[in-house]
């Protein structure tokens, strides 16, 4: 349908407050966001219904509180083949579906088939927000997301500012957007899975770390990752966040529809030109959000303010981090004495590059969350000398560039995972005089044991200065029940170490 010659097609409004009485909604998926959207759409009135292949002890629980206030959930496999109608008989208004679906599942190709549009909650949240409410500071990436995400928390609270952590990580957005009380901002992490459902998100800024390979299996292709990045720009009114050394961010944000005015920033390391923040010697400077930023350039912090980040200070990826952190608060016009106090008092994640324990100037480190190579390296990229405890299910990546890069700082290798094939090849291949010893799973009575063995292996081969990381480069579901278990195992060992247990 085009609009007739002497009508004038408004741009959707990017919070029109959409009320959602009497729709009928199909959730797919009964997670943490799946039982937010129920929750909040039956609160406002719509006719719910939610599907998910799991009869867990958690979701029958979970079902129980919302079948109550009138939900309707449908648990077990056989719910999942085919599209359900609502109660009344009648189609679904809208399918509003959890990121773990993959576009290709038969329910989803069914519902896009029979014209039923499909969103995230991300695109729902959207839609239901009035244009009072709070303002998105979005951030999406293949490495990073949840550490920016959090840095920017703290730095808007630190500001005075009432706001949340949202999206992939922290609060379901839905909530966040729906507060009675209502935030000032919401500190969104969005994953690629999140934003192929969501059209013109209308964040106030935005923001993509950097591309790597990833989830290709999810999307079809590099292609198509990129794209579903790419959408975070989608809308965005004041200021698109690129990375200046990851060239894809910047064509991504090329090719992006943004608001008339919005402003391009660029970020990395090296000393920053008009609209871009970076480094200048020891200090975090915007020139982006200064005033006279043809001339001059604000001081937003020291390398000092973030050093407690890292065992020799802040690597060079935590610093980008904090810039972006910085570049997504100064936008929204946080001084920077607050961006300052956000970053000291912002601690590491769990399983990021998380020192655990130190004994004898030896730093463990735990990086479990390094599941792909890009992380890896810029944990070891922290490291002057390294025992990396790694391995796992490498998903098929390619070792080799990463044990090429970083061969120098290695100075043993422990391996863990169910198959060390891969791992090893690469270490043939580009550090064949590093030491290295596998830990056989076949060996080790439990996962504690296989762990506690793995570190005291790694402990035996470092010194003073050196660091014991655990920094996988690979998925941890061959062996652990996931990146969280692997990285306390990996802190209880190093820890154990120290009391002689
Ligand atoms: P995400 O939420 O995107 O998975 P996290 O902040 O949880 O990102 O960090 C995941 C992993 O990526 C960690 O192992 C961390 O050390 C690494 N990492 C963090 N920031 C970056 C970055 N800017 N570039 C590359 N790797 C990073």
């Amino acid at each position: 349908m085009t609009a007739s010659e002497n009508s004038v097609r408004l741009p959707e409004r990017p919070f029109p407050g959409l009320d959602v009485s009497g729709a009928r909604i199909l959730v797919t998926g009964f997670g943490i966001s799946g039982y937010a959207i129920v929750d909040q759409t039956l609160q406002r009135g719509a006719h719910v219904t939610a599907v998910d292949a799991s009869r867990s002890e958690a979701n029958l629980e979970k079902a129980k509180i919302l079948e109550t206030l009138g939900a309707r959930i449908l648990l077990g496999e056989e719910h999942t083949r085919a599209l359900p109608k609502n109660s009344d008989g009648c189609p679904f208004d809208v399918v509003v579906t959890s990121p773990g679906w993959r576009p290709d599942h038969p329910l989803l190709v069914a519902a896009k088939d029979a014209g039923i549009e499909i969103w995230s909650e991300i695109e729902l949240a959207r839609r239901m927000q009035k244009a009072d409410g709070p303002a998105w500071l979005a951030v999406t990436g293949t490495n990073g997301k949840t550490t920016v995400v959090t840095m920017l928390e703290s730095i808007l609270q630190s500001a005075g500012l009432r706001a949340v952590a949202a999206g992939n990580v922290g609060l379901p957005l839905i909530e966040a957007v729906l507060d009675p009380e209502g935030f000032e901002a919401i500190a969104l992490e969005l994953s690629s899975f999140q934003l192929h459902w969501t059209e013109n998100l209308g964040a106030h800024s935005s923001a993509i770390l950097n591309i790597g390979a990833d989830h290709l299996d999810w999307h079809g292709g590099m292609e198509q990752y990129a794209r579903a990045k790419a959408k975070v720009y989608a809308g965005t009114c004041h200021a698109c966040l690129y990375n200046k050394a990851d060239e894809r961010t910047l064509r991504a944000l090329e090719e992006a529809d943004v608001v008339e005015g919005c402003r391009a920033i660029g970020v990395d390391l090296s000393a920053p030109g008009p609209s871009e923040l970076g480094v200048v010697e020891d200090l975090l400077v915007d020139r982006a959000f200064c005033e006279n930023r043809h001339s001059q350039a604000a001081e937003i912090a020291s390398l000092g303010t973030v050093a407690h980040l890292g065992p020799h200070g802040a690597p060079p990826h935590v610093v980008l981090n904090a810039l972006f952190a910085a570049g997504l608060a100064r936008s929204f016009g946080v001084e920077p004495i607050h961006v300052r106090e956000g970053l000291a008092a912002y601690r590491a994640g769990e399983h990021r590059s998380e020192i655990v324990y130190v004994e004898g100037g030896v730093a463990f480190v735990d990086d479990s969350k390094a599941t792909n190579p890009d992380s890896a390296a810029a944990a070891l990229s922290a490291a002057k000398s390294a025992v990396w405890i790694a391995g796992g299910d490498a998903k098929g990546a390619d070792l080799h560039s990463l044990v090429a890069a970083h061969a120098e700082r290695l100075k043993a290798v422990v391996l863990i995972g169910r198959d060390p094939a891969p791992f090893i090849a690469a270490l043939d291949d580009h550090a064949p005089d590093v030491p290295r010893v596998w830990i056989d799973p076949d060996d080790c009575a439990d996962n504690r044991a296989l762990m506690g063995k793995a570190v005291a292996e790694a402990a035996s081969r470092a010194n003073d200065g050196d660091v014991v990381l655990l920094a996988p480069a690979a998925a941890s579901i061959d062996q652990f029940a996931g990146y969280g278990e692997r990285g306390d195992l990996f802190a209880e060992a190093a820890r154990k170490l120290g009391s002689g247990a």
